[in-house]
């Protein structure tokens, strides 16, 4: 089978592999649709420290099962499945406090190769966050349910009803919040650099839009002089990082969703933290519940296609990467 393999950065290379078996409890997985993301951008550019080089990468995928090991009941060859590339062990001290997202071996046990004919989905993954694709998804939609569990968790737990909130960032991230939160009843205003996602994000049902520019004298406006409750930070820059603290009200949050690179240190103003009691959280991938969440919103008919905006087969991964740097398109679909 081939897999591409990203040997380092701007090098890939589609490799001619034996096709593994399923062992007990594996389900082996034929590719139909893997997409590309923000993460394997940053590795296809400069390496990424939770992608190893080289090696397979690609995380977003769905697929008709082509064989299943001993054990596995819930699903049979040919069945169309959709998943993610994690699951915890549920054994280690974080799993114990129910913080499955930060497990310790969730990142050492994942799976990357989703640009590949064939992937092997691990007992775990298939126990805890594999699903059958209902048939009023396609392939590619149904690829999107690891970005969107992402998204699910960074929102769980917040009071969004009739609240304000800010997102920065217009890629599919900032999209996927964007319609999450008009899903819970927050009011959005969103801001990023490009006029025609601006666009988009209105045709999507953000009550504001502006270009970063004029941020302070729409947040004024929006939000009647008194800051957001809620800032999303979904662009992993560092000045955006600082700067969400300017746009919050008091008691209000800030989720910083986009990972920045290693070794950056933020500053904030401490009098603003402590007297005006802000909130600062980092969102970190997901639990099998945000996943099952995001599941049902997409069986539920959440509308995700337009974030797919071309395709390409896997000898083309690399052009697909490029344009995606030129910042060219929201997600590819990667159809081997
Ligand atoms: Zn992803
Ligand atoms: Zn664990």
């Amino acid at each position: 089978m081939r897999v591409s393999y990203l040997i380092k950065p701007e090098l890939i290379e589609l490799r001619e592999v034996p096709k593994p078996s399923p062992a007990e409890g594996e389900v082996l997985l034929k590719i139909e649709a893997a997409l590309t993301c923000g993460t394997d951008l940053k590795a296809f550019l400069r390496g990424h420290p939770l992608i190893p080089m080289p090696g397979p990468f690609g995380h977003e995928f769905s697929g008709t099962v082509a064989e299943v090991g001993r054990g596995v009941k819930k699903f049979k060859p040919g069945d169309c499945v959709m998943g993610v590339h994690t699951a915890p062990c549920l054994h280690c001290a974080y799993c114990q406090k129910k913080a499955y997202n930060l497990c310790v071996s969730l990142m050492e046990t994942k799976i990357l190769g989703a640009y590949a004919e064939y992937i092997l989905i691990p007992s775990q993954i298939v126990k805890q966050n594999l699903y059958h694709k209902p048939s009023n998804l396609s392939f590619e939609e149904a690829a999107t349910l690891e970005p969107l569990s992402c998204v699910v968790h960074s929102i769980d737990g917040l009071n969004l009803k009739g609240n304000k909130s800010l997102i920065i960032g217009c890629g599919p991230i900032g999209f996927l919040h964007l319609l999450c939160l008009k899903l819970k009843g927050s009011q959005v205003l969103m801001t990023g650099l490009e006029m025609e996602r601006l666009q988009l994000a209105k045709e999507l049902g953000a009550d504001m839009v502006t270009a970063p520019s004029d941020l302070d004298m729409a947040l004024e406006d929006f939000s009647e002089g008194l800051g957001v409750d809620y800032v999303f930070e979904c662009t992993g820059q560092l000045d955006v990082w600082e700067r969400s603290i300017r746009y919050v009200r008091r008691g209000g949050q800030i989720i910083l969703f986009g990972g920045t690179k290693k070794d950056l240190i933020v500053t904030y103003d401490t009098y603003r933290l402590h007297y005006d009691e802000i909130t600062l959280r980092g969102s970190f991938h997901f639990k099998p519940k945000d996943v099952k969440k995001a599941f049902e919103l997409l069986y539920n008919g959440l509308k995700v296609g337009f974030l797919i905006t071309d395709r390409f087969g896997l000898t083309d991964l690399s052009v697909a990467f490029k344009k995606l740097a030129k910042g060219k398109g929201l997600k590819y679909a990667i159809i081997p």
